[in-house]
């Protein structure tokens, strides 16, 4: 059959690949000049390898992704166990023990939970209890009938939700923190590892090598060729770059509200309603090149401050080698926001200057502070975080739609667990097994 898949990151790639060997006739839709989607990098003239434009790295409980890599040839992944810590600020009246401020605390192990000075040991025990728990517990139903607010609150107390984790969920999912179901705590806490593993070159060079593996199995791969619109006829016509081809089958692995908008006149109104009930966040990332680390070893620091507008810093190069770029260190500052937030307007230096004192308000606490920013890249991935709540179950999409051939496999069909690179080869290699 004559497949039209559309979109170029890991699950048109994953999809295509199952496809072709399958004996169908693929052809990849990629609207942007390079393939990888959100886990697209770039690289800039000193640097050997590849950078993310938003952090990226997986666990070691990713199977599919590893067994995919080991399937297709790319035995390059690196694992390490690089600090991650979480930045609170410290409330007197709360914290009457604690110097008054703002301080950040590893946050990686259950040990570090039990070390956690700004809990009490009622709420420590309780919360190890919880983490513990969640770990070995298989997923259930009640996880889908309750928020995690009301899950983490019941079970940690009130204390436990609000200094752990609301910060958290509010960074991550702005306005809808309050809403964001149980069983998104459960996907996070079963899965995440402390040893994380990353592509040696980056993410980009597995892209690549993928490319080139699809490329000699025949598979046709469009970059720069954006679908505009799809007919319907007695196959699918495909509108890209004023040309239209036909196909007999369409996979999508395009963001839910781009899939809905150039395939209204194919997806019947009421489904695409439906879908369109999804609510999303918009991924913005700002990576800052400096020659002193802005962390002194922290790879990954929540902040969790409210009063600090930003969800996270990540040192990439606390976790890989600076000689890989150019001797520099590489520190992204990342936000989830909504359609209003200011900096989805903002340029690059807008960003800068909105950035700067706040990181100077961390490094009081993180010497050295990274000196002179020598170099800065700003990314805005829309569509990039879908909302788990009580919505979203009834309007998730399926592999399967209304219309016949016609399927969908994108970053939404990853629930309950976050999306990942790991879920988008799942998604690919699932969707190909219907042909
Ligand atoms: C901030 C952030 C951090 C992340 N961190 C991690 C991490 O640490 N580890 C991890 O494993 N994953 C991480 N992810 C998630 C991971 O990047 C994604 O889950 C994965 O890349 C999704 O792949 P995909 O192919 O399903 O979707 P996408 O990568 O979104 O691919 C869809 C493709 O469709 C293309 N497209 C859009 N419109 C059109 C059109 N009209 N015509 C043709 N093509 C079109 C897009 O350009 C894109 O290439 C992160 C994501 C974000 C946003």
């Amino acid at each position: 059959m004559k497949i039209a898949v559309l979109g170029g990151g890991f699950t048109g790639l994953t999809a295509a690949y199952y496809l072709q060997k399958k004996g169908h006739l693929v052809t990849v839709f990629e609207k942007e000049t390079v393939l990888g989607g959100l886990a697209a990098g770039f690289r800039v003239i000193n640097w050997d390898w590849y950078l993310e434009r938003t952090y990226h790295h997986i666990f070691t409980s990713d199977s599919d992704i590893l067994s995919f890599v080991e399937e297709v040839g790319f035995d390059r992944f690196i694992f390490k166990e690089p600090v991650t810590a979480s930045y609170y600020r410290i409330i007197p009246e709360r914290f009457p023990h604690l110097p008054a401020g703002r301080q950040a605390f590893p946050v990686d192990t259950p040990q570090d939970f039990l070390r956690l000075p700004i809990l009490s040991w009622p709420v420590k025990f309780r919360a190890g209890a919880i983490l513990a728990f969640l770990k070995l517990s298989p997923f259930l139903s009640v996880y889908e009938r309750q928020t995690a607010q009301d899950f983490l609150t019941k079970t940690m107390g009130k204390e436990g939700w609000e200094i752990l984790w609301q910060g958290l969920f509010r960074k991550k999912f702005g306005k809808y923190a309050e809403n964001i179901l149980a069983a998104f705590i459960w996907a996070r806490i079963k899965k995440r590892t402390k040893t994380l593993g990353y592509a040696e070159g980056g993410f980009q060079t597995l892209i690549n090598y993928l490319e080139k593996k699809n490329t000699s199995l025949g598979i046709d791969i469009r970059k720069g060729s954006g679908v505009d619109k799809i007919i319907k006829s007695s196959k699918f016509k495909i509108q890209s770059s004023n040309k239209t081809e036909t196909f007999d089958v369409i996979i999508s692995t395009l963001p839910t509200p781009v899939i809905t908008k150039i395939g209204e006149d194919v997806l019947p109104s009421g489904y695409v309603k439906r879908l369109n009930q999804i609510k999303f966040l918009h991924a913005v990332t700002l990576i800052l090149e400096t020659e002193k680390p802005i962390l002194e070893k922290t790879y990954w620091l929540n902040v969790t401050d409210e009063k600090i507008p930003m969800m996270a810093i990540v040192q990439h190069t606390n976790f890989m080698d600076k000689k890989h770029y150019g001797n520099h260190h590489l520190t992204y500052v990342g936000w989830y926001v909504d359609n209003n937030s200011p900096l989805l307007k903002m340029d690059k230096e807008e960003v800068v200057n909105f950035v700067k004192p706040h990181l100077r308000k961390i490094f009081n606490f993180h010497p050295p502070a990274g000196g002179p920013i020598l170099n800065s890249f700003l990314f805005k991935a829309p569509w990039a975080q879908p909302i788990f709540d009580k919505t979203f179950l009834k309007s998730k999409p399926n592999f399967i739609t209304p219309v016949k051939n016609f399927y969908i496999a994108n970053l939404d069909m990853t629930y309950p667990y976050d999306r990942g690179t790991n879920y988008a080869v799942k998604l690919g290699k699932e969707v190909s097994r219907f042909l």
